[in-house]
């Protein structure tokens, strides 16, 4: 619940992709085997713990862990405070800040663009999918049809 991982309708967590990511959760930083990903063999939940270990490696190697870059920006001019996008997203990320304006932390959002559709004042921004920038390519795309 804390970390809004994915489940099955058993309540088994739920891997990212079974074939691409099969022991990755969609939360970065987050792994499964054995029992908690669904009823198995010892020996097929060892296979996992050390696909598991060895993911966890590719991580823990590093000194710095790049985030994505399409996270959510709030323009605190616009914002009116009126709580939409702290009650909307999904993984709890934005709340209202001293300044008394919607903030959200980038290291913790996850791009799904749920407050980005959900703000009334459209206060918020995906960073790399901005309204500017969807707009000039949907306006190049009649420009094709049409020509
Ligand atoms: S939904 Fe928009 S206006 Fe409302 S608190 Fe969030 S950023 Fe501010
Ligand atoms: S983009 Fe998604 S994860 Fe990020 S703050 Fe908005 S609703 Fe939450």
């Amino acid at each position: 619940m804390i970390f809004k991982l994915p489940r099955t309708a058993d309540g088994y967590f739920l891997e990212d992709h079974v074939k691409l990511r099969p022991v990755d959760m969609t939360v970065p930083g987050f792994f499964l085997a054995g029992t908690a990903h669904s009823p198995k063999l010892i020996r097929e939940s060892v296979s996992q713990a050390n696909a598991v270990a060895a993911r966890a490696q590719t991580m823990l190697v590093r000194n710095e862990i790049n985030l994505g870059a399409a996270t959510a920006r709030v323009d605190g001019n616009l914002c009116a405070a009126c709580l939409i996008c702290v009650r909307s997203c999904p993984f709890n990320v934005p709340f209202i800040n001293a300044d008394g304006y919607s903030e959200i932390d980038p290291a913790k959002c996850h791009g799904c663009g749920v407050c980005v559709s959900e703000c009334p004042a459209k206060a918020i921004q995906l960073m790399q999918f901005e309204d500017d920038r969807i707009l000039a390519k949907v306006e190049q795309l009649f420009e094709r049809i049409s020509a």
